[in-house]
């Protein structure tokens, strides 16, 4: 079989080691004659393989004491709904920042459970790149909390610099950006995402919360949604993913075991100005998006005659690299540089760009 480079933008690629490893054990786990996915969340098997994820997690990212880490269900979708009703009020309001499609998502589906304060955080400039604009927003200071998106995952824009917001607490959906690069936690009343991009399969969520912010959530709150109770519920107050929450941890300790988040965004950053290099070097491809707010997990790009999509995507599966077709919204291509895709992974792409540039100038 050979192998392919997969630049899906989610689910994607993950670590090759770290897939190896849980066939290995999917049968047997632990030598207890059952599979992780046969035994209950409240076993003392499961229960450590449970705590170590959390631990490994706080530690690559260094999350202070005041926070806690949860481990729900309902994607990066489901914190849009429960969002606001953890942290905001039916009578109050709360600030939204919007800079693609996901940032506005998640501002429609908070209007059902509170007051929605929607601005445009980013601009297309006089070259006609998109950019940001954080400063001077018409942020609000009696608002719950400021949400953002820190990585756009179908428009590839990324927010390196989060705005100030005083003491209203802000809060980032980093669904597409987690463990990618060092973030100061300390910094956000919030961080969420689903998993399936950086941490493993579709099916977990991960809120990471200041203490003080939880308690106080919405009458009309399920209990499975509420901060709170599944703080206090250690993330179990029904079953949890159990298989995605173990090979959530499988990843943090690959990630740990490569240098961690220092280690992993001196890769992305090399990975990412390889393909940004190469496309800003030709004439045949082009992005979009003004250097400074560029993702690096992320990478949205057009080829010069459209009319050549097709051709491209096609020639590209042929040679190994696949799932490079755009997201509708945008058309053109995507390619999806999550923390699991090699630097050899680029290069190959590279290599093919720049054949099928030859081939059709
Ligand atoms: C993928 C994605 C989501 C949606 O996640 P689901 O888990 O499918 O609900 C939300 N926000 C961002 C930035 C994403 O990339």
């Amino acid at each position: 079989m050979s192998k392919v480079y997969n630049f899906s933008a989610g689910p994607s690629m993950l670590p090759e080691a770290v897939m190896k490893e849980v066939q290995k054990e999917f049968l047997d786990f632990n030598g207890i004659g059952a599979g992780v996915i046969e035994i209950s969340h409240r076993s003392k098997d499961y229960l450590a393989i449970a705590e170590k994820a959390a631990a490994d997690l706080r530690d690559l990212m260094n999350i202070p004491d005041n926070y806690k880490v949860l481990f729900m269900h309902g994607g990066g979708r489901g914190v849009f709904a429960n969002l606001p009703m953890n942290l905001g009020t039916a009578e109050g309001s709360a600030d939204y920042i919007v800079t693609g499609a996901w940032s506005g998502y998640a501002a429609e589906e908070a209007v059902k459970y509170t007051h929605v304060n929607s601005m445009r955080g980013d601009f297309v400039n006089a070259d006609g790149k998109v950019e940001l604009k954080l400063k001077d927003l018409p942020l609000k200071k009696d608002a719950a909390y400021v949400h953002m998106c820190m990585n756009e995952t179908i428009h590839g824009i990324e927010i390196f610099d989060a705005p100030e917001t005083g003491d209203v607490p802000l809060v980032a959906d980093i669904s597409s950006c987690i463990l990618s690069r060092r973030m100061d936690v300390s910094r956000y009343g919030m961080l969420y995402g689903g998993a399936q991009k950086n941490i493993g399969p579709s099916g977990i969520t991960i809120v990471i919360v200041r203490e003080d912010l939880i308690g106080h959530a919405q009458s009309i709150t399920p209990a499975i949604w509420d901060y709170k109770v599944t703080a206090d519920h250690d993330s179990m107050l029904n079953t949890p993913n159990t298989f995605a929450w173990y090979f959530a941890g499988k990843v943090f300790a690959w990630l740990k075991s490569i240098g961690g988040v220092e280690a992993m965004e001196a890769m992305n950053k090399e990975k990412s100005e390889l393909l940004y290099g190469f496309i800003d070097s030709s004439d045949f491809y082009s992005n979009n998006v003004a250097v400074s707010a560029r993702s690096r997990m992320n990478i949205p790009f057009f080829l010069k005659d459209s009319s050549l999509d097709q051709q491209f995507i096609a020639e590209a599966k042929a040679n190994n690299l696949i799932s490079l077709k755009g997201h509708r919204v945008l058309g053109g291509m995507r390619a999806s540089l999550y923390n699991a895709m090699p630097l050899e992974g680029v290069k190959a792409l590279v290599s093919f760009m720049e054949k099928f540039e030859k081939a059709h100038k």
